[in-house]
């Protein structure tokens, strides 16, 4: 459920109301995760000062659960690799995905930058990354790269020792209230609710904390806003679980929509299709279906036993075929893919939402599907597979792909989550908000999952953390510079 705001007495706070300021900093950045920390480092390298709300009693919001996979064209990880890639491969990708909606300024800026702020992490950051290039669904080549432990608390773990050694520290348990804007108009501060507690919003007090530059937003998505959620797309109820941590709601997001920020694509909510629904939240069983299924193995309808579309594609596709069939998809592949494709599924295995087989008809008993027209699917796929040519669905076969003979088969249900919001509040390639009538916001800029534009109607796996990165580096460095 969405958490209510702390009961707010005005929508926008005009700074004459403000009877004084309880702190005062350059640059007010609200959100810990990728783009507020990134934004933050920035900032504080450009000469401001800086403060960090987080209404969360930990830092890193949904960014701290990510794989922490980030996508990058023309990097030398793909040159060593063997792979080409360019610029304008990973725009087309993210526009074909997209439908087309993507703001095209705004994809060039991600796209543009991406070797940039995926060096910049390995640099100045220090990042680790694990030594492979990935293609996930979508990408037309392998182009990302995944943090050590395959997750994103390696690069939120670095951002916040950078900020400590900066001197900057994440205020806990401060909730955005709203905005406070001065008779020009402008951003030039904040409400905040100190002591917020996301479990019971009525405690706390209000504190007033002054921008004297500007106010970054990056307070992300709202996959797990049930309520805002459904009313952009009514088909995603509490049925429907999230891969996001139940704090990612919308009610910073409506401050700016109430100061007339720009909302754009709201109703673009990405499904994963990886997802299984024998686990809550994101869980384990990506690990088995995107990493090895997508690539090696098939999905196949759980009635028919027959494939439903090329593993590989874009999440919308995919999810959306998994659901037409109206109940969960088995995703399944033999112990030859998962040595190929170089990941363990011991944990998938250990939690039980992968189980393994010793022979395929055991599969098809367990999991219903008629083994007769199994084997027919399997044969099908093995066929495509040593013709290198998927007839079927067009998935491109990655050039070490067997056929599905070697045993034990290994399986799992699949049945798409809420995981990614598209939408959010309009900006442009300086990261400034852009409200109603096209024009910035002046003191408000904005990055990562809380704005919209970047991704159309469909993310591309790996591209929210280079968004976030670049975004966020854009915001931090201008709203140091702007003006007042
Ligand atoms: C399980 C999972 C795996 C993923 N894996 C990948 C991946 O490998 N690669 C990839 O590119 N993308 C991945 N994504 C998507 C990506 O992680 C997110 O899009 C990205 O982390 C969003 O970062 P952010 O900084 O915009 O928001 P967040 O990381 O969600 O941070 C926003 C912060 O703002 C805080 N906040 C919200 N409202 C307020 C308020 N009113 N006042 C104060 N603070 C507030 C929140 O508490 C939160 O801490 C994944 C997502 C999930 C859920």
């Amino acid at each position: 459920m969405r958490s209510p705001n702390p009961e707010t007495k005005t929508t926008t706070e005009p700074e004459d109301h403000v009877e004084h300021w309880d702190e005062v900093a350059d640059v007010v950045v609200v959100g810990s995760g990728f783009a507020g920390l990134t934004a933050a480092i920035e900032a504080h390298n450009a000469g401001a000062s800086v403060i960090i709300l987080e209404k969360m009693k930990a830092p890193g919001g949904n960014s701290i659960i990510s794989d922490g996979c980030i996508a990058a064209a023309a990097t030398p990880m793909q040159q060593k690799a063997g792979i080409k890639d360019s610029a304008e491969l990973m725009y087309s990708d993210m526009l074909k995905a997209g439908l087309g909606l993507n703001h095209p300024d705004l994809v060039r800026e991600v796209v543009a930058r991406s070797y940039e702020a995926l060096q910049w992490s390995i640099d100045y950051l220090g990042v680790e990354y694990l030594d492979r290039v990935d293609q996930f669904g979508g990408h037309t080549v392998p182009r990302c790269l995944t943090a050590l432990n395959v997750s994103g608390a390696t690069i939120i773990r670095q951002q916040i020792s950078k900020l400590r050694e900066l001197g900057i520290e994440v205020r806990l348990q401060m909730c955005l209230k709203t905005f406070v804007r001065n008779a020009d108009g402008r951003v030039c501060g904040v409400v905040v609710r100190e002591g917020y507690d996301h479990e019971d919003s009525s405690g706390g007090t209000d504190r007033y904390i002054k921008a004297t530059k500007a106010v970054v937003l990056a307070t992300g998505g709202f996959g797990s806003d049930i309520a805002f959620r459904m009313a952009q797309d009514p088909r995603l109820t509490e049925k429907i679980d999230s891969t996001n941590k139940p704090f990612a709601t919308a009610e910073a997001m409506v401050e700016a929509l109430k100061i007339e920020a720009n909302p754009v694509h709201l109703s673009h909510i990405q499904l994963g299709p990886w997802a299984c629904p024998d686990e809550r939240g994101y869980g384990v069983g990506p690990i088995f279906s995107e990493y090895i299924v997508f690539l090696y193995g098939i999905v196949v309808d759980a009635v028919n036993a027959r494939r439903i579309a090329n593993e590989l594609a874009d999440r919308k596709t995919l999810s959306d075929a998994i659901l037409n069939t109206g109940q969960p998809c088995i995703a399944l592949a033999d112990s030859k893919a998962v040595e190929q494709s170089g990941w363990s599924i011991d944990s998938c295995l250990k939690k039980g939402v992968v189980k393994q087989f010793n022979q395929l008809d055991e599969l098809a008993s367990f999991y219903g599907l008629p083994p007769a027209a199994l084997e027919a699917t399997v044969e099908q796929h093995n066929t495509c597979v040593e013709g290198k040519l998927d007839r079927d669905f067009g998935r491109p076969i990655p050039p070490d792909a067997s056929p599905m003979t070697h045993p034990p088969f290994f399986g799992m249900r699949l049945w798409p989550k809420v995981h990614h919001t598209m939408g959010g509040v309009q900006i442009n390639v300086r990261a400034q908000v852009i409200n109603l009538e096209g024009h910035p916001i002046r003191g408000l800029y904005a990055a990562g999952e809380v704005t919209g534009g970047v991704h159309g109607a469909c993310r591309l796996g790996s591209c929210a953390i280079t968004d976030c990165l670049v975004f966020g580096r854009i915001a931090g460095r201008n709203a140091a510079a702007e003006r007042p």
